[in-house]
């Protein structure tokens, strides 16, 4: 899986004029992305999970996921397959794509970091998972999502093709809308008040300031 998504990446850096200079904006943020994720992914598998919740439309939401947001854009830049679809846009639209990759990787990266041990792709609670409340989690409460919101307004900007760009805006919609209030009444369960005192303080996509951040965690 990761030598014939490799491949890919490859066949798609190779046909970056054919599919136009945001598509390298997006190859090396994609690939950022993967090594900024793949520690954790390797540290966490020794975590044991004391909670799931992997209902099938979870499951559904993290494949749509996985296929917009990486499956259908690698498939399409390495083999032009969904050409058909392709739309045109302003040149300076790929500078603004460009440049949203800057706030999407910093906060990417802090969000694992801050996760650190207590970080998994579902909905899931660890063995000695503690509340984070500190570093990038102080003012917003999901910033990974604030994250990929930035990556997902960017996608159709660097890749212009409605299958392999656009569709991942409909499908991290439907994400956030599903997933976001299971997470926080999977989080208030588990850490009652302090869940309660930290949702005073931070903001759920956009920091709240002016309130005194503590540390629950
Ligand atoms: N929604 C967060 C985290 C996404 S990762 C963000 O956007 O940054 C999903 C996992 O993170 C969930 O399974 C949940 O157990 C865990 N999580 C989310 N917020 C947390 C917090 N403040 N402290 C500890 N774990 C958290």
């Amino acid at each position: 899986m990761v030598a014939a998504g490799f491949l890919l990446l490859v066949l798609a850096a190779a046909r970056w004029r054919e599919n136009g200079p945001g598509t390298l904006v997006w190859l090396a943020s994609f690939l950022a992305m993967f090594v900024i994720r793949l520690p954790y992914s390797i540290r966490n598998r020794k975590n044991a999970i004391v909670e799931a919740h992997k209902g099938p439309d979870e499951v559904i939401l993290l494949f749509a996921m996985f296929a917009t947001m990486m499956l259908l854009p690698l498939a399409h830049l390495a083999t032009g397959c969904f050409a058909f679809a392709d739309y045109a846009l302003p040149g300076g639209v790929v500078a603004a794509g460009a440049f949203l990759q800057i706030p999407f990787l910093i906060l990417f990266w802090r969000a694992h970091a801050d996760l650190g041990r207590n970080w998994s792709p579902g909905l899931e609670v660890r063995q000695d998972h503690t509340l984070v409340t500190h570093g990038i989690y102080r003012r917003i409460r999901h910033p990974m999502y604030a994250a990929i919101w930035l990556s997902a307004l960017a996608q159709p900007l660097l890749i212009q093709n409605w299958i392999a760009g656009f569709l991942v805006l409909p499908a991290f919609a439907a994400m956030w809308i599903i997933r976001v209030p299971r997470e926080e009444a999977m989080l208030r369960r588990r850490f009652a008040q302090a869940w309660d005192g930290y949702c005073l303080r931070a903001g759920r996509v956009f920091p709240k300031f002016g309130t005194s951040a503590g540390r629950d965690g």
